[in-house]
C-alpha cells in the first residue's frame, strides 16, 4: 500500500485483500473496512448481518447487533490482528456482503428467508461468518451448512445451553435451536461440545458441557484440550452467543447472566483451537441499545476476527 490517506474502504478499496489504514472515527463501516459487495466471485469468506431479533424471550434489540459490531470493528481494522503472525486478510479475500433480507412482517417466513442466503453464499464456495440477531439465526445457517458438509460438530459458546426441549414444528424461539439441531442431525452432539453455561436444563441432549465453573476452576488450557479432544478433525460450525461473557464484559446482550467468562479468557481459548476444521462461524446476541462505551460489540468485534484468523489457519493459502 501507499501512504497516502485513504478513506471509505468500504467501497473504495482496489483489492479484496490486505488491511489499509483508515481513520478509525470516519467513514463507512463495513465489518473491518472490507469491501462492500454482492460479487461472490473470487471470494472465500462473506461476513453477512442477520437483523433478526423476533425469537428474543427477554430483551429484545439484538436486530441493532451487526450494525453495532461492524462500527466497533472500525477501532480494530487498521492493523494485523494482535496477536496472531498473519494477517488472514492477507491470504483469504473476504467481503462484507451486508445484510439478509426479510419482511419482519412475516417472522414465519424468515427462517426460510435465512437459510436461503446462506445457502446462496455458500454453493457459491464461500464459507460465511455471520452477525446476529438472536441466536435464533443459527438454525437456519445450520441447515444450510449442514447440507454442505454433513452433520457438524459444534462449539457453542453460550450461557445458555439452547437446548431447551420444544415441540416439532415452526415455533421461532432462541432458546431451543440446537434441541431442533440435534434430533434432525444437523449437528452430531457427540462430537459437539458448549462452554460457558450456567442456566439450569437437565437435558444436554448429549453435547458435552463445559459450564462456566468449570472454565475458572480448570482453566483455559484444559478447556482448549477438552474442546480439540472432543471436535477433532470433523468440521465445526462455531457459534458463539456473546452473553458467554459476564455482564462485566458484555452488558450488551438481551439476557445478560452473572458469573460468565472474561473478554480474555474467551480469547484465549478460542486462539487455542488453531488447527481446527472450522468451515462456519457466527456472533450473536449483541443488543447495542443496553451496552455501555461500545464494551460488547467490540468484545463482538474481536472474536468474529479470532474466528477469521482460525478460518485463515486451516484454509489459506500461501
Ligand atoms: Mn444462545
Ligand atoms: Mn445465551
Amino acid at each position: 500500500m501507499d501512504n497516502a490517506p485513504t478513506n471509505d474502504q468500504a467501497i473504495t478499496r482496489d483489492s479484496l485483500y490486505g488491511t489499509n489504514a483508515e481513520s478509525t472515527y470516519a467513514g463507512i463501516t463495513s465489518f473491518m473496512r472490507r469491501r462492500y459487495s454482492r460479487d461472490l466471485r473470487g471470494v472465500d469468506v462473506v461476513v453477512s448481518g442477520v437483523p433478526f431479533d423476533t425469537a428474543t424471550s427477554n430483551r429484545p434489540g439484538a436486530r441493532f447487533g451487526p450494525r453495532g459490531i461492524r462500527e466497533a470493528s472500525c477501532a480494530i481494522a487498521w492493523e494485523r490482528h494482535w496477536p496472531w503472525t498473519f494477517d488472514p486478510f492477507d491470504h483469504l479475500a473476504v467481503i462484507d456482503y451486508g445484510d439478509c433480507a426479510f419482511d419482519p412482517g412475516f417472522p414465519q417466513s424468515v427462517p426460510d428467508e435465512i437459510e436461503a442466503h446462506a445457502e446462496k453464499i455458500l454453493s457459491a464456495g464461500c464459507a460465511m461468518l455471520t452477525l446476529g440477531g438472536d441466536h435464533f439465526i443459527s438454525y437456519p445457517l445450520l441447515k444450510a451448512h449442514a447440507r454442505q458438509h454433513g452433520p457438524l460438530s459444534l462449539i457453542h459458546f453460550d450461557a445458555h445451553s439452547d437446548t431447551w426441549p420444544d415441540e416439532e414444528g415452526a415455533r421461532i424461539d432462541h432458546g431451543t435451536m440446537f434441541w431442533h439441531a440435534a434430533r434432525e442431525g444437523l449437528v452430531d452432539p457427540s462430537r459437539s461440545v458448549q462452554i460457558g453455561l450456567r442456566t439450569t436444563n437437565d437435558d444436554h441432549q448429549g453435547f458435552e458441557v463445559l459450564d462456566a465453573r468449570q472454565v475458572h476452576r480448570r482453566g483455559c488450557a484444559q478447556i482448549i484440550e477438552a474442546i480439540r479432544a472432543r471436535v477433532g478433525d470433523h468440521p465445526v460450525y462455531l457459534t458463539f452467543d456473546i452473553d458467554c461473557l459476564d455482564p462485566a464484559f458484555a452488558p450488551g446482550t438481551g439476557t445478560p447472566v452473572c458469573g460468565g467468562l472474561s473478554t480474555a479468557q474467551a480469547l484465549e481459548i478460542l486462539s487455542g483451537l488453531r488447527g481446527i476444521n472450522l468451515v462456519g462461524m457466527d456472533v450473536v446476541e449483541v443488543a447495542p441499545a443496553y451496552d455501555h462505551a461500545e464494551i460488547t460489540s467490540l468484545a463482538a468485534a474481536t472474536l468474529a476476527m479470532e474466528m477469521l484468523c482460525l478460518y485463515a489457519a486451516r484454509h489459506k493459502v500461501d
